[in-house]
């Protein structure tokens, strides 16, 4: 068991791009913690450097008490599980869990109760005698989980373990996974570029770009509270709608005013925020589908109108894509109201449940 702290680290690989800024994020102790981002944005990185396969080129780097920058990755006792399983093919799965058990000199009688422990958890018993080429995708990533589970590490990192396979595999490996954290009661950092996988599986989730930390916190706090544009886009399917416009004041009463209309921002939104520095400048509306309704087409003329682009159904509910004077905005809606392609529609914007952001920094004005 143990914590993991990362402080002030700065990853470059050649002294001129830096892939990693100036990263402070601290893991605690049993923790299930997600990091996730798009490809490329350093997590990887993110995860060798605490396993010790990538130096950190500056900051500090601690698995419990000990900095262990300079301790080789061996003797930080923790345990990675791979995208591409990096199982010996020449050995049999009961040899692959037990090799870097002889490294350490085991006993024969320790290495052979840790193996059976390890393969009855992850239902590998059937197949200790066989090759990994004999083997399912599913099972090889199961064995490689059990390589690691057998070392009884401090620390598991796991780095997109579930990609290669196909979806319904997936889910499964990905509640076993979760149970496996619950039973072993152990730190688990586990990288992924999926943001269903990092929001169904994560305790807290480290949402990463350009080796930045945009947000770091639990799952729900993510979605409801985006600190930013990018954890608002990243996180959510379908993304939630992004209307530009510029904000207001007048007397008392806040708006914000799109093409002519004004978005009344409610009164209860925005008591503890002081809107003063935002006042007349650009501002993003952030609306998840749910929050953009279908109205009654009414005679009402200041009614948001919008054109059905596309109906998509997905049993009980349809996604709406629809064209919004120009824009083009997510909405769901029961599939029994039966919207027709090219329909024309009235909107209603649930402002109760916007999100604003500052256009310049990008960052929530108000949740
Ligand atoms: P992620 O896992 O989030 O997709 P990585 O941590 O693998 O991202 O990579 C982050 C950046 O670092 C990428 O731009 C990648 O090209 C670069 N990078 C990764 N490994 C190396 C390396 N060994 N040498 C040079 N650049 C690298
Ligand atoms: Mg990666």
């Amino acid at each position: 068991m143990a914590e993991i702290r990362l402080v002030n680290v700065d990853k470059s690989y050649d002294g001129k791009n830096w892939i990693i800024k100036d990263l402070n994020l601290h893991i605690y102790d049993t923790e299930f913690v997600v990091l996730v981002g798009p490809s490329g944005c350093g997590k990887s990185t993110t995860l060798r450097m605490i396993a010790g396969l990538e130096e950190a080129t500056g900051g500090d780097i601690f698995i419990g008490d000990t900095r262990v920058n300079d301790t080789p990755p061996k003797d930080r006792n923790i345990a990675m599980v791979f995208q591409n399983y990096a199982l010996y093919p020449h050995y049999s799965v009961y040899k692959n869990m037990a090799f870097s058990l002889k490294l350490k000199r085991m006993s024969k009688a320790e290495i052979d109760s840790r193996i059976q422990a390890a393969s009855e958890i992850l239902g590998l018993q059937p197949y200790l005698d066989r090759k990994p080429k004999a083997l399912s995708g599913g099972q090889r990533q199961r064995v490689a989980l059990g390589r690691a589970l057998v070392r009884n590490p401090a620390v598991f990192l796991l780095d997109e373990p579930l990609s290669n396979l196909d979806a319904k595999l997936r889910n499964q490996m990905r509640s076993e996974i979760s149970k496996l954290h619950n039973r072993l009661k152990t730190t688990f950092v586990y990288v992924t570029h999926d943001q269903v996988e990092a929001m169904t599986m994560g305790e807290r989730i480290c949402v990463m770009n350009e080796g930045k930390i945009m947000q770091y916190d639990k799952p729900q706090v993510l979605y409801e509270k985006p600190a930013n544009l990018f954890v608002a886009g990243f996180l959510g399917t379908p993304q939630m709608n992004m209307l530009p416009g510029v904000l207001r004041q007048e007397a008392g009463t806040a708006f914000v005013e799109e093409k002519g209309h004004r978005h009344i921002i409610p009164e209860n939104k925005i008591r503890d925020v002081d809107l003063t520095p935002f006042i007349d400048k650009d501002v993003i509306i952030g609306l998840r589908p749910e929050s953009v309704r279908l109205v009654d087409n009414g005679a009402d003329t200041s009614r948001l109108r919008a054109t059905v682009d596309l109906v998509e159904l997905l049993g009980a509910e349809a996604q709406l894509l629809l064209n919004y004077e120009g824009n083009t905005l997510t909405a769901r809606s029961p599939v029994k109201s039966h919207v027709a392609l090219e329909e024309a529609v009235s909107l209603g914007f649930d402002m109760q449940d916007a999100h604003l952001f500052d256009k310049e920094s990008e960052n929530a004005i108000f949740n």
